[in-house]
């Protein structure tokens, strides 16, 4: 019989060294866990056994624990749908999970006390390695739906686990039998005594939908929490059922319960995570809304429950109004579908609506995590954009703190035609430092900043998607947006008429040397600190944003900007002095200021040597006598 021998990975085999030498006042969830994987199995052997007509339905599904006192051995078997001898390699045998090297960082701090490596432990929730913390040793009998053979993983948790050839099991499912460790003193618990094994089940998995079976008496009561009335689930009955739902180790920001009665009948349980997974971005199908017939469940991550850009809602929703075989294909079309997803979107904005009056703080966190991706919605879902701005919170000029679109509106001078805002960089200070925001702020004017990219495409796109009464959205990048009234304008004409000449031979030198970079160079009176800066000729997309879509792949033509110039900045004045006269630095000061306006962009120099090498000129100059 071949036995073959196996080491866990570096970071795995520090893991299950911390769980054993453990204190962890919480020990109990390792059989949350093992109930936790049993009952997926079961699941995923329902669906199994939906979809391929050869293999007969599960007569009788259950979950058993068994306690040998003798032994001391505490088993809790399922006849789910087992495990491939590749498969236990695969997923016993290492620990793939995201997170799990943060989470060996943080718990490696020696400055951290015992008990905040503890109740790291109990966030983190680490699956299946959590026996460790009950047990000297453990072993996984396993056979896949639809094989024949039996196979059994051991590890003592010492860095390695071997994996042999076992006489075959009676049907497939999967057993998993702990050594339970000799009881120390700082052990409370002693898990071979059957009052603690009832004791934890009623209190984390008494909601699982398959019976667990112990001493042939069901022990939970198998009410799926979502059809409880809400008075009746404790908070912490959120949590577990979240951490069974999600495998994620934090707790949830918020739940949203539904309870739909009328012409469709529906019940849902929604959370909306504390942080985004860190795949969300890279991985659109992380996340998702599991569908459920009357308590039985159908899938994981239905799509058609919810809108794409709620896509980090996690959760259930059940209804009996659908047929039982219902299949993935035509759920899109399905009217009862689109009715449920429908009131459960108008519940989701309801929800958030009240987080956002009732928790700021909450309410910013849950923006931070997921505010990128419900943004999304503004261009998905026109028939919603509306609510999506009202629920949108942004940055401004005026101080560190959030403001929704409602509030900026009320704080709005009364001469102001618009909402002033400026997008278009990644990092909130970079645009704080835009000389863009000069001729507003000074006049005590606040500017929305906008740091992601999706913003750029909701401004260009807000007058499509607004009503027509609402406030515009007035971008100050753009070349015809300026907070001067039309008798201030007139007065800067005259002003900028009477430095032409003056100003026209810096012009020609500009527009010479950048003639393929600038549509446009013009002195400016309302710039205060900075000598130049870079505008977006009207309509134009920033000089991020046009480097985001050529490096996601797009071909688009080189967007030609304005370079304006502070006629009032001694650097330009004295620079309008050497281009009259023709002097040669010139050309070089010019450069820099261009690249100086590109850097004040949140973009690089075109030639970064070469900027580097005119500022050493500079310095030498000014520097070296
Ligand atoms: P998680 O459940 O969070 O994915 P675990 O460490 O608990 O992490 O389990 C890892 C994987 O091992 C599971 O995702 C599942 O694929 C497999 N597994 C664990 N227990 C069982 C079981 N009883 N039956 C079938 N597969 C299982």
């Amino acid at each position: 019989m071949s036995e073959e021998k196996f080491y866990f990975q570096s970071e795995a085999a520090e893991l299950l060294k911390m769980m054993i030498s453990s204190v962890y006042s919480n020990r109990d969830i390792f059989l949350r866990e093992l109930i936790s994987n049993a009952s997926d199995a079961l699941d995923k052997r329902r669906i199994e056994t939906l979809t391929n007509s050869e293999l007969a339905e599960n007569a009788n599904p259950e979950i058993k624990i068994d306690i040998d006192t003798d032994k001391k051995t505490l088993s809790v078997s399922d006849n789910g749908i087992g495990m491939t001898r590749d498969e236990l390699i695969k997923y016993l045998g290492t620990i793939a999970k995201s997170g799990t090297k943060e989470f060996l960082i943080a718990a490696k701090d020696t400055a951290k006390s015992d008990d905040a490596k503890n109740e790291l432990i109990g966030q983190f929730g680490v699956g299946f390695y959590s026996v460790f913390m009950a047990a000297d040793k453990v072993e996984v009998l396993t056979r896949k739906l639809g094989t024949a053979e039996t196979y059994k993983f051991t590890s003592d948790g010492n860095g390695s686990y071997t994996i042999n050839d076992a006489p075959q099991r009676d049907e497939c499912g999967t057993t998993v039998t702990l050594f339970v460790r000799e009881k120390s003193d700082d052990d409370a618990k002693n898990y071979l005594d059957e009052w603690t094994i009832r004791e934890i089940i009623a209190k984390y998995s008494d909601f699982i939908s398959w019976p667990i079976k112990f001493k042939d008496k069901v022990l939970n009561s198998q009410k799926a929490i979502w059809q409880r009335p809400e008075s009746e689930i404790t908070d912490d009955e959120y949590k577990d059922f979240y951490r069974h739902l999600t495998h994620d180790f934090q707790d949830p920001l918020t739940h949203i319960k539904i309870n739909a009665e009328g012409s469709t009948n529906f019940k849902g349980l929604l959370f909306v995570p504390s942080e985004a997974p860190f795949d969300m971005f890279m991985n659109p199908e992380a996340g998702g809304v599991s569908l459920y017939i009357n308590r039985v469940f159908i899938m994981n991550d239905c799509k058609d429950l919810i809108p794409s850009y709620m896509r980090f809602i996690r959760g259930v929703i059940d209804s009996e109004d659908l047929p039982l075989n219902i299949s993935r294909e035509i759920l899109q079309d399905e009217p009862i579908i689109r009715v449920i997803r429908r009131s459960t979107q108008r519940k989701i904005f309801n929800e958030l609506k009240k987080l956002l009056s009732d928790d700021r703080e909450k309410y910013i966190k849950f923006w931070l995590a997921f505010g990128k991706i419900f943004k999304e919605g503004i261009i998905q879902d026109r028939e919603h954009a509306k609510n999506i701005f009202d629920l949108a919170i942004f940055r401004t000029t005026n101080n560190d703190e959030w403001t929704t679109l409602a509030e900026y509106e009320s704080r709005m001078k009364p001469d102001q035609k618009g909402i002033y805002c400026l997008a278009g960089r990644d990092n909130l200070s970079a645009l704080r430092a835009s000389p863009k925001l000069e001729p507003f702020t000074s006049r005590g004017y606040e500017v929305l900043l906008m740091t992601d990219p999706v913003d750029e495409v909701i401004l260009s796109q807000s007058s499509f998607i607004l009503p027509a009464e609402a406030k515009p959205f007035l971008n100050v990048a753009s070349d015809d947006v300026t907070p001067d009234t039309d008798d201030e304008k007139k007065a800067n004409d005259e002003k900028l008429k009477a430095i032409d000449t003056e100003f026209s031979p810096l012009k020609e030198l500009a527009m010479k040397i950048f003639a393929d970079r600038l549509e446009s160079v013009r002195p400016s009176f309302s710039l205060s600190n900075s000598p130049a800066c870079l505008r977006d000729a009207h309509g134009g997309m920033s000089i991020q944003f046009e480097n985001m879509l050529r490096a996601a792949g797009q071909e688009i033509p080189r967007q030609k900007r304005i370079l304006e110039l502070n006629a009032s900045h001694p650097v330009v004045k004295k620079l309008m002095t050497m281009a009259k006269d023709n002097s040669e630095g010139a050309s070089n000061f010019l450069k820099v200021l261009y690249d100086q306006a590109l850097i004040l962009e949140g973009a690089l120099p075109e030639n970064p040597a070469d900027f580097v090498k005119r500022i050493d000129d500079l310095m030498s100059l000014a520097l070296v006598d």
